[in-house]
């Protein structure tokens, strides 16, 4: 059977832990096709780390999803956009592709700096994303913008900004409690606009898991591209990423990646999930 073509709309992470890099090869190790459509490069200035993002021009991007589209992607997923007019056209293109999966991952900061990329990049994820979006994947603090929640602290948090999330028009949601939860478990909360399940494995060490969020994201787009139900992709994709960042590795003295492979290679993590 054909592979399942499985589209990113994102930044390059000239590191290769995070955005469309790490997309990728987590398509890759799902057994499909991964194609991109590239947004910014991301650079670092290897005395400090500050990341210096260069946006691609909007021409070129343009001329990427035209191509992408005509290939006719099964599935596409949204990374770092870092403009209104981005993130406009990925919902254009989503809306041309004819797919029927749209994966958001809402990412508002880059790892390593904790500046908010553009704020009115909210409101157009809001206005333009979310209505569309199967599933959308925030961490805590993305959750709390789109949600206009502010600071969430505890799973009872997360679950009031999976509603408001839902009533903004995503399908699916998953929160990602992740490292930024105070717990002695790894919790993201999956919501479908009636249950509410939280998902857990253990916490594994977190000083090398550079690109955990796009992982998780490309691993939940490529489950659902390959026919899994929601709830399964996610449920997967967190299996998934689980072992990646277990199995994080010291690139320098500023950054570690995860291992995008170490679910197939190494080892895989169970997770447990409970209808809270
Ligand atoms: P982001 O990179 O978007 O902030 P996170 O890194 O918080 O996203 O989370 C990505 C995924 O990795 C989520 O499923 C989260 O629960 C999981 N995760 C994050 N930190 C850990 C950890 N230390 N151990 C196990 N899983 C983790």
């Amino acid at each position: 059977m054909a592979l399942k073509k499985v589209l990113t709309i994102a930044g390059s992470d000239t590191s290769a832990g995070a955005g469309m890099q790490a997309d990728l090869k987590t398509f890759q190790e799902h057994d499909t096709y991964g194609m991109v459509a590239l947004a910014a490069v991301v650079t670092m200035d290897p005395k400090t780390w500050a990341h210096d993002v260069t946006p691609l021009p909007l021409d070129l991007l343009d001329k990427q999803l035209n191509t992408a589209i005509s290939i006719g992607p099964d599935a596409i997923k949204t990374g770092m956009l870092g403009s209104e007019e981005v993130i406009k056209r990925a919902r254009q293109a989503y809306d041309e592709s004819g797919s029927e999966i749209f994966v958001v991952d809402p990412v508002m900061v880059c790892k390593g700096d904790d500046e908010v990329l553009n704020p009115g990049n909210t409101e157009a994820m809001i206005k333009e994303l979310l209505p569309k979006a199967t599933v959308v994947t925030p961490n805590l603090f993305e959750a709390g913008q789109l949600s206009g929640l502010g600071k969430l602290t505890t799973i009872d948090d997360m679950k009031k900004a999976a509603e408001k999330i839902h009533e903004l028009g995503a399908q699916y949601i998953v929160i990602k409690g992740g490292k930024a939860l105070e717990s002695d478990k790894a919790y993201d909360l999956y919501y479908n606009g009636q249950k509410h399940v939280l998902l857990s494995t253990d916490k594994f060490q977190s000083s090398y898991n550079h690109g955990a969020g796009c992982t998780f994201a490309a691993a939940t787009t490529a489950n659902l591209a390959n026919g899994e139900t929601p709830e399964e992709a996610v449920k997967h994709a967190k299996a998934f990423v689980a072992s990646a960042i277990k199995n994080g590795w010291k690139m320098n003295d500023f950054v570690g990646p995860v291992d995008h492979g170490a679910s197939n290679r190494i080892e895989k993590i169970e997770v447990y999930t409970e209808e809270v």
